[in-house]
């Protein structure tokens, strides 16, 4: 059975009800773009949904009429009534819903805010409240914020307990040509780390992707534990990545530390910064017990 059968999902219709769409109850959202497409577009503001265009069903799709609103996205509108139904990237695999095609109950609340800048002065943005980390990843892997200088994405630390400092560190990066080869990547990861967290030399990774680029930073306790750990599931991933059209490009490196500093605690007390590398428990300056030393990495 496809996700689409077992996904509860929500229906939202154009004003004149020939348009509907069935989106998943989990789709991304809300986030409101407060940029002069939509300005335009939209009248104000554009309050949207994102979801995966594979998971959502059309019906009457043929009244909607597609505009290429810049070089890179195209916006639909029922041709009868005018309805702004969504706004969907021409390479890419994702749609923007107009959450004011749904019912009035709909159970999400505007987590976002993009494009602030561009505001106009004669509203408010609709105010955000505490998002949750799981919010977070979804809305960052369902709209990327990109600038010329910087592009956010999402990063993932999966730690062993292992309280040593690092011996080696393992820097990557690897660059997916679409957003279906990034799954494939992101998939076997998600394999790779839990690998990693079987090798007691492994100390922790931190993960993650902005755009097409995923990276890792991991942290072994020497080159063996790596070699170890790689030799399972990675070498699967390799053999795919050499064998077959699979990654855009790739580069991997083994740095090990020119120096390794001291680890430095706020005493809960009396607020000294007591250097705890050693494991002392005890703060220096006023003799209450320090918290536990966080892991070097
Ligand atoms: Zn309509
Ligand atoms: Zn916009
Ligand atoms: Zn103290």
């Amino acid at each position: 059975m496809s996700e689409v059968e077992t996904t509860k999902m929500i229906t939202g219709t154009c004003h004149c009800g020939r348009v509907r769409l069935h989106l998943p109850e989990t789709s991304a959202g809300i986030v409101a773009c407060h940029c002069g497409d939509c300005q335009k577009l939209h009248g104000n503001f554009f309050a949207m949904l994102i979801a995966e265009q594979a998971a959502v069903r059309w019906e009457g799709d043929e009244h909607v009429v597609w505009y290429r609103s810049s070089p890179e996205n195209e916006r639909g509108f029922c041709q009868h009534c005018g309805s702004r139904i969504a706004k969907r990237p021409l390479a890419g695999s994702r749609i923007m819903v107009a959450a004011g095609l749904f019912d009035r109950a709909l159970p999400h609340k505007v987590k976002k805010n993009l494009w602030l800048e561009g505001k106009p002065g004669w509203y408010e943005a609709p105010r955000v409240g505490t998002i949750t980390p799981e919010d977070f990843v979804a809305l960052a892997l369902a709209e990327p914020i990109t600038s010329p200088s910087a592009e956010y994405g999402y990063a993932l630390r999966a730690v062993s307990g292992n309280p040593r400092p690092p011996g080696v560190i393992a820097l990557t990066w690897i660059a997916a040509k679409d957003a279906n080869e990034r799954e494939r990547i992101r998939a076997h990861s998600r394999q790779n780390v839990q690998d990693f967290v079987a090798e007691p030399g492994f100390i922790s990774i931190i993960t993650g992707f902005t755009g097409l680029r995923g990276f890792t930073v991991t942290a072994w306790e020497d080159e063996a534990a790596m070699g170890r750990a790689l030799s399972k599931h990675h070498a699967v991933a390799m053999r795919e990545l050499f064998g077959e059209h699979f990654v855009a490009s790739v580069w991997t490196s083994v740095w090990t530390p020119t120096r390794i500093n001291r680890i430095w605690v706020r005493c809960l007390s009396c607020g000294a910064l007591e250097d705890l590398s050693d494991d002392h428990r005890a703060c220096g300056k006023c003799q209450a017990p320090m918290p536990p030393r966080p892991a070097f990495w």
